[in-house]
């Protein structure tokens, strides 16, 4: 017999998000912003609050010369949206911190985009002095003057507080677990107990790690998403590093530090493939990232705050996907986003608000990016039927 009061709630909206992560809640918020109101948007999360999967595991870091040419541009337009929002706002949503690679000249070559400024010698180790100790291996470095860095637990908060204040609803432990469709709506059965379901046109797939998986729901095209660990900590030092020093990385093996409030944080660097799932450090991985790091430059750490390991998930192209998929009516695509979902976030809500809302994208991005965006097995996005 089924409990009293345990019912089948049934919910209609416009448009449902799937993942509260840094790109359901920029999408939210930009949704909202577009459309004048949050009412008739509902976000969808699994988890017991948002973004604690790979939203709360990054760097924090915004390059504007880091990843393919599509990703350049979305981070530019993305970092100067943020620098203006924080014009408004008590504390800056981002700000300047510069991002060096360093290394032999052919493996910098390799890690860099053309024009960046070239640093050797005195020069390199006046603004890095820890690399000094091993002259032989930083022979040369690029620096890109115009990254920036962001806090990604404001910035995630700042898209919440802006889609709730619009009236946008988010539902934590809600996870979905199956799309059926029903007329033009999509009845998506939200996993929790009593089962819940939620009817909408519209359905924004922004689950990170698990947004084939979840595709595969509405059987929708697979984008070839591959979740990514990438492994991470903060640590004491036992000399501080002062707040301005850049954010360097290493150009033969791609383990990298920057300066943090609480000494350092630093990271593998690492890309090895998972399944979709909340990702911890491999047994003594950490350690050998301080021994590594201890090793080749004179920074001394002296005690491990936190470690953590995050799923960077990126198509096949490290493009991310923007679009309504192929296949699937009413199925759009956020994911993808890679070592990128912070740089590109802005760019990429205001792309998916203008695709949802009016089926295209502004002429403020090339074509060129809004092509690359489009999902797999879809020629013309801008043509597939909502
Ligand atoms: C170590 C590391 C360093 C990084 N450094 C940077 C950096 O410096 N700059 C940068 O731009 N990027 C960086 N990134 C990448 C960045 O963190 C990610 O691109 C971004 O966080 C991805 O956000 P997301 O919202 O797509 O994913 P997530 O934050 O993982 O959000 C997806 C959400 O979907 C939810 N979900 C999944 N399935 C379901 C379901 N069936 N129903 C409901 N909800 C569901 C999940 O619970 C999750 O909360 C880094 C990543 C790592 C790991």
């Amino acid at each position: 017999m089924r409990p009293v009061g345990c019912h089948n709630e049934v919910m209609t909206t416009e448009i449902a998000i799937i993942g509260a992560g840094i790109a359901g809640l920029s999408a939210a918020s930009e949704l909202a912003e577009h459309r004048g109101t949050g009412e008739g948007i509902l976000v969808v999360e699994a988890e017991r609050d948002a973004a604690i999967h790979t939203s709360s595991r990054s760097a924090q870091q915004l390059i504007p010369s880091y990843g393919p040419e599509p990703v350049l541009e979305l981070t530019r337009w993305s970092i100067a949206r943020l620098l203006e929002a924080g014009n408004y706002l008590a504390a800056p949503l981002a700000w300047p911190s510069s991002f060096v690679v360093a290394g032999s000249p052919e493996d910098v070559a390799a890690m860099t985009v053309p024009g960046l400024r070239t640093l050797e010698g005195a020069e390199l180790f006046e603004l890095c002095p820890e690399l000094r100790v091993n002259p032989q291996r930083f022979r040369t470095a690029a620096v890109d003057e115009s990254a920036v860095r962001t806090d990604g637990t404001a910035l995630v908060a700042w898209h919440r507080e802006r889609a709730l204040a619009a009236g946008v609803e988010i539902r934590t432990n809600s996870r979905v677990t199956g799309a059926r469709r029903a007329g033009d709506l999509w009845e998506l059965t939200l996993g929790a107990a009593p089962p819940k379901t939620v009817r909408a046109a519209t359905v924004v797939n922004a689950a990170g790690a698990w947004a084939d998986e979840v595709g595969a729901l509405f059987g929708a095209a697979p984008q070839g998403l591959r979740p990514l660990r990438r492994t991470a900590a903060l640590v004491t030092l036992a000399e501080p590093m002062p707040p301005e020093h850049p954010m360097v990385d290493d150009a033969a093996e791609d383990w990298y530090y920057r300066p943090d409030a609480a000494g350092a944080m630093i990271s593998l660097g690492e890309a090895e493939p998972s399944e979709p799932c909340d990702a911890q450090p491999h047994e003594g991985a950490v350690a050998g990232l301080i021994a590594m790091i201890e090793r080749e430059t004179s920074l001394r750490i002296t005690g491990v705050v936190k470690a953590w390991t995050g799923l960077r998930t990126e198509r096949p192209s490290d493009v991310p996907v923007c679009g309504w998929d192929p296949v699937a009516p009413g199925m759009f695509w956020l994911a993808g986003q890679g070592g990128y979902g912070f740089q590109t976030s802005s760019a990429l809500a205001r792309a998916a608000a203008e695709l949802v809302l009016r089926g295209e994208v502004g002429d403020w991005l090339s074509p060129a990016t809004r092509d690359a965006l489009a999902p797999d097995g879809s020629p013309d996005q801008s043509a597939t039927p909502r």
